[in-house]
């Protein structure tokens, strides 16, 4: 923080990233600031504001529900449109972020933007199948958010900015669990957060906490998708599980999988 020299506070995306994108301006993208202030490198001379772009609406688009990169924890719990989706899984979820203060304040945009073990929505994102519009020096690009994940150039909040966050048409409908498991409600350290849909076609077993950067078990997805036993799906979900912890946080994820598949 010390070395921040300007504040620089654009209303239009290109603004924004021609700013981003000057090398003489050294910034970083500050949305809620609620975990940039914490994490800012020492390299970064200047805070790029981005509270006042246009990318704060919350509406659905072409069949798809989309929501603004600067949409607040907040805005999507009360948001009409978002309580309709998905059986209000959206609004459950951002309820269940720390504090009203942090909600008032965190963006779904920073949420996603830099891999973090106990974010709740990359593990969403993942397992709805997502999009994300990305602004970049070369322009709008769309992209699955699996592949923002994987992708190392784009740096978001460095040399792109995520504008939107599109959700397909089909989840509209559709039913999914999102469990988080910490010591207190309030607590942001989640032990393990999960997400699942059995959608027979494109079965999803997301887990999020063990590492910084939500994983699917993928092997467990597959067997689901076959129709194997409950047994085999299990141990694969395990495998998946073990590869990244051990111990009574693995163990916690285990037990809640076999809940949710009805063999517990
Ligand atoms: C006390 C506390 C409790 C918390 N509790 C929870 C919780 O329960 N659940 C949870 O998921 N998170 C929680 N968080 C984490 C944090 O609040 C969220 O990750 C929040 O969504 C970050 O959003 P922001 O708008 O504040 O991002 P910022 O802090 O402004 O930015 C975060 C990062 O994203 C980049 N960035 C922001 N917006 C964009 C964009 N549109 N495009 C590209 N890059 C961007 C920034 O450059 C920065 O690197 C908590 C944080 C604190 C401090």
């Amino acid at each position: 923080m010390k070395n921040i020299k300007h504040y620089a506070f654009p209303s239009s995306v290109a603004d924004a990233m021609s700013i981003l994108m000057n090398r003489k301006y050294k910034a970083i993208i500050m949305a809620g600031g609620t975990l940039v202030g914490k994490t800012i490198p020492a390299s970064a001379e200047t805070y790029l504001d981005i509270r006042s772009l246009p990318i704060r609406d919350i509406k659905v688009k072409g069949g798809k529900l989309v929501i603004g990169a600067g949409v607040t924890f907040d805005e999507i719990d009360n948001s009409e449109v978002c309580k309709e989706w998905a059986e209000g899984m959206l609004s459950q979820v951002a309820a269940q972020c720390s504090s009203q203060l942090i909600r008032n304040m965190a963006t779904l945009g920073g949420n996603i933007a830099r891999p973090h073990s106990f974010n709740m929505f990359p593990v969403v994102l993942l397992g709805m199948n997502a999009e994300v519009m990305i602004e970049t020096k070369d322009g709008k690009l769309l992209m699955p958010y699996a592949d923002l994940l994987k992708e190392s150039n784009l740096k978001p909040g460095e040399n792109c900015i995520i504008t939107e966050i599109l959700f397909p048409k089909k989840t509209k409908d559709m039913h999914f669990e999102f469990i988080k498991l910490a010591k207190t409600k309030s607590s942001w350290e989640s032990y393990v957060t999960l997400f699942f849909s059995n959608d027979k076609k494109n079965p999803k077993f997301v887990i999020g906490a063990l590492s910084p950067r939500p994983f699917c078990a993928e092997e467990a997805e597959k067997a689901y998708a076959k129709n194997k036993p409950a047994e085999e799906i299990i141990n694969k979900f395990q495998e998946a599980v073990s590869a990244k912890a051990k111990g009574y946080r693995a163990e916690a994820a285990v037990n809640l999988f076999k809940r949710y598949l009805g063999a517990e």
